[in-house]
């Protein structure tokens, strides 16, 4: 994607006049290459969320492009394919919600929920439907002699795997997992991480992993970008970010990703970050992250740093990356 915006105006009074703008995503570039896993990460309001969403093209774009590579090899620009036209898209990239108590309609059975997305589109014969729900749930590790039973009478882990087969009926290609396992206890989130590797391979998937969690997805990215508020602040391959971040912000993030080491975590400090993420709507002058920043200076007051190259495969979007010595995890 090549300078995504995502603005949201903020509506005043029973007219709804406009009376500002948040901008939830702004000029935000990267690439997910075919058959990686790329992690998209930042606190809760820095827009990872609705940058999976825009991708997915649950809202309308307010500008820039998303270039997708087809099955054809044609190069189709998502975000500006009209409303009527997206069908085919919506089969091809998939989204897999955090919480797998709300995400499923509570009326539908299994092979309702799974098959859905069949049927509304008349994709295949109610015979084929039902086959191919049957060997999605095996894969996914649920028993098909319970698809006529409904989403309560499984656990949060097993109503994920629902939510995957639900993804994946469509035969995908780029799924997009929003806090995918965010919310299942430690056992069955290292559970659904291995099932999300093996089935991309099996499925040949490529994986857009948002979570809030740099030790969430430590394991699985080979790649990652990193947000706050609306920008991309650092975009590295996965080693490279843990062992040696050149922003702060990631620097921070970075210190509460829990270590076996022993003899690194005597060395190691928690960054508590002062204050919450800058309101969107109101961003800080220059660097957004300076209000927040130890190491800040003047310059970062005015100046807006850009995303700039290091290296072949890291880039920040900070005014002293090349001066800063940060801290990172060992990554075992
Ligand atoms: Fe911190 Fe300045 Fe770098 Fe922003 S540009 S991250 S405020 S040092």
């Amino acid at each position: 994607m090549s300078q995504l915006k995502k603005h949201f105006p903020i509506l005043r009074g029973v007219f709804g006049a406009a009376k500002g703008t948040v901008k939830a995503v702004d000029e935000v570039s990267f690439t997910i290459r075919k058959g990686e896993t790329l992690g998209l990460v930042g606190e809760s309001g820095c827009g990872k969320t609705t940058v999976g969403r825009c991708i997915v093209r649950a809202y309308p774009i307010t500008g820039g492009q998303m270039l997708y590579q087809t099955r054809d090899n044609e190069f189709i620009d998502l975000a500006a394919v009209p409303e009527k036209e997206l069908a085919p898209f919506r089969r091809d990239i998939r989204l897999i919600f955090q919480d797998p108590y709300s995400s499923l309609n509570p009326r539908m059975t299994i092979f309702e929920l799974v098959s859905e997305v069949l049927r509304v589109n008349k994709l295949c014969s109610r015979d084929e439907m039902q086959s191919r729900v049957e060997d999605l749930l095996k894969r996914v590790g649920l028993r098909p002699e319970y698809m006529q039973r409904y989403p309560h009478a499984f656990s949060g882990g097993e109503r994920q795997r629902i939510g995957i087969a639900r993804a994946l009926i469509t035969n995908p290609r780029l799924v997009v997992c929003d806090e995918a396992v965010s919310a299942l206890d430690v056992s069955i989130r290292a559970q659904t991480l291995n099932l999300l590797e093996s089935l991309q391979a099996d499925f040949d998937l490529t994986y857009l992993f948002i979570s809030h969690d740099l030790s969430v997805i430590r394991y699985i990215c080979d790649r990652i970008v990193v947000m706050y508020v609306g920008k991309v602040v650092e975009v590295a391959n996965a080693l490279d970010l843990y062992m040696t971040p050149r922003h702060p912000y990631t620097e921070a993030l970075l210190s509460s990703v829990p270590i076996a080491d022993p003899v690194g975590r005597e060395t190691r400090r928690r960054i508590y970050l002062q204050g919450e993420v800058a309101d969107p709507s109101h961003p800080p002058t220059g660097c957004y992250f300076h209000p927040r920043c130890k190491y800040a200076q003047d310059r970062c007051k005015t100046e807006t740093p850009d995303l700039r190259r290091l290296n072949g495969h890291h880039s920040v979007a900070c005014h002293f990356a090349e001066k800063l010595e940060l801290k990172g995890v060992i990554y075992d």
